[in-house]
């Protein structure tokens, strides 16, 4: 059961040849057994999730489901849900339970998707490794001597794992591609403004855009269904007709051109992991596809301007967690200056204070023009290398990550090494991009490797037609870590 696809698993709810309650118990069952070895839940909460389940066997019966209705979910814990815990992966929001659901949570619950549980993420979404979760880091399901990717990497072993069919994510730089493509999995962040960020824990809210993680291309259109729409609570939602993410998959590749950045191939990138995204590539290409090179000449930048924008927005939206309105409070503190300071060193990991002092270095008084205002000025030139781009093709295809998923502790002592992770993630949301990831191999020590496709602005239609083409014939994405097969 836990092998099928959301629409196999959707036809079995409809026929009824499985109930809801069958399916989320299969499910938790197999949590229960494999979690402990993964981390990949942060919570849990079988009683809500079979009560949920009988609601949607209510549902089923009326003969009023839809596409998702009875299937369980799990949601990365920053998105909001009623009742919940919701930690972001941070001791600072350790015991906050959610008065309210997120928008993406509120679509998928009217779908009539069931959630299991909330999964394991670096804390506040900063990291691509998910080491920086104060509830410990999650394993790898293909090697647990080996990182997920981060930061959704909670969300992305678990699917990898088949602890559960889909699962929310988010992707600030990279963190639902990059995890994706370490964990054999697939995962779209769409078009920024796509998917409304209301409930979402802020990170860089100028960059942070909600996804999903599936096992199929087709999947993650029936997820985008659900997922994307205006919503007048997120001020930079974008107010556009519903589309039908899946519209295109039925097309052929003929005549499609695909853009190669030739940046995109350089000393960075792992021999074993060009060589599978040169594969796909060639594959598409065989079905008709026409690859032209393109360039995008701001690319190395892209890194150090993320480091500066993405910090200067954490440090704003991290200043509400102050042990007074939000968060962990000090037990002692002599008065209020005192109160703030040890709740928030004593609530925020490593990582996130280094953010948050960058953060506010780069906007502070003589270093804003320096600093920021110059990193704006140079996103500015990323969009533009992409909008040229753009011009002379239909859809971005090239490598997720430079490596495969590397061993635990393997970059933590030198952040920048783990910054550059996303070298090839972190344009495409500094222009506001939408951008997928789908198994195209394995590479260096047998360990899976991402293909990833870019579209222009609200292109998820094509590049998810691009990623169901090559899934049609090729059988990575079926590939299950061994151990988790059954
Ligand atoms: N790895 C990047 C970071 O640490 C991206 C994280 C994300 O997309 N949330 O900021």
């Amino acid at each position: 059961m836990h092998e099928l696809t959301l629409s196999a698993l959707g036809a079995l709810l409809r026929e009824r040849r499985a109930s809801s309650e069958e399916l989320v118990r299969h499910f938790l069952a197999r949590i229960a057994a494999h979690d402990p070895a993964l981390n990949a839940f942060i919570t849990v909460d079988g009683e809500k999730a079979l009560a949920a389940a009988r609601e949607a066997d209510a549902r089923l019966a009326r003969g009023e489901a839809g596409p998702l209705t009875g299937i369980p979910l799990a949601h990365k814990d920053l998105f909001c849900a009623k009742g919940w815990r919701t930690t972001c992966g941070s001791r600072m929001l350790e015991n906050f339970i959610s008065p309210y659901d997120a928008h993406v949570v509120e679509r998928f619950n009217a779908a009539g998707a069931v959630l299991v549980g909330k999964t394991n993420m670096d804390e506040f979404a900063m990291g691509s490794s998910n080491e920086n979760s104060h509830f410990g880091p999650v394993r790898n399901p293909w090697d647990p001597a080996r990182v997920p990717g981060g930061s959704s990497g909670g969300s992305a072993a678990a699917v990898a794992a088949r602890l559960v069919p889909a699962a929310t994510g988010t992707d600030t730089g990279g963190s639902i591609r990059q995890p994706a493509a370490f964990t054999g999995t697939c995962g779209i962040r769409p078009t920024y403004g796509a998917v409304s960020r209301y409930g979402m824990v802020a990170f860089a809210s100028s960059l942070d855009q909600a996804g999903a993680f599936g096992k199929s291309a087709e999947d993650l259109a029936l997820l985008m269904n659900a997922m994307a729409g205006f919503d007048e609570r997120d001020s930079t939602s974008v107010e556009r007709p519903p589309e039908d993410y899946g519209r295109e998959l039925a097309q052929p590749l003929e005549g499609l051109r695909v853009g190669v950045p030739k940046e995109y191939f350089t000393d960075d990138l792992a021999p074993g992991v060009a060589a599978c995204v040169r594969e796909a590539l060639a594959e598409l290409e065989r079905q008709g596809a026409r690859l032209v090179e393109v360039s995008l000449p701001n690319q190395a930048l892209a890194v150090p301007v993320y480091y500066v924008i993405a910090p200067a927005e954490a440090s704003s939206n991290l200043s509400r967690f102050d042990g007074v309105r939000y968060g962990h409070r000090a037990a002692d503190y002599a008065d209020l200056n005192d109160l703030y300071r040890k709740s928030r060193a004593e609530g925020f990991g490593p990582e996130v204070r280094r953010r948050i002092l960058v953060g506010t270095y780069v906007l502070s008084h003589g270093y804003y023009d320096a600093y920021y205002l110059q990193a704006q000025k140079v996103r500015r030139l990323i969009a533009r290398d992409f909008a040229e781009a753009f011009r002379a093709c239909d859809v971005i295809a090239g490598p997720v990550a430079p490596s495969v998923a590397f061993p635990l502790g393997a970059k933590t002592s030198d952040p920048v090494q783990m910054y550059l992770e996303d070298l090839y993630t972190i344009p495409v949301n500094l222009a506001g991009l939408p951008g997928l990831s789908v198994p195209c191999g394995f590479g260096e020590q047998g360990l899976s490797v991402g293909l990833q496709v870019i579209g222009d602005y609200f292109g998820e239609a094509r590049m998810l037609r691009v990623a169901h083409r090559y899934q049609l014939a090729t059988d990575w994405h079926r590939r299950a870590p061994p151990g988790f097969a059954s």
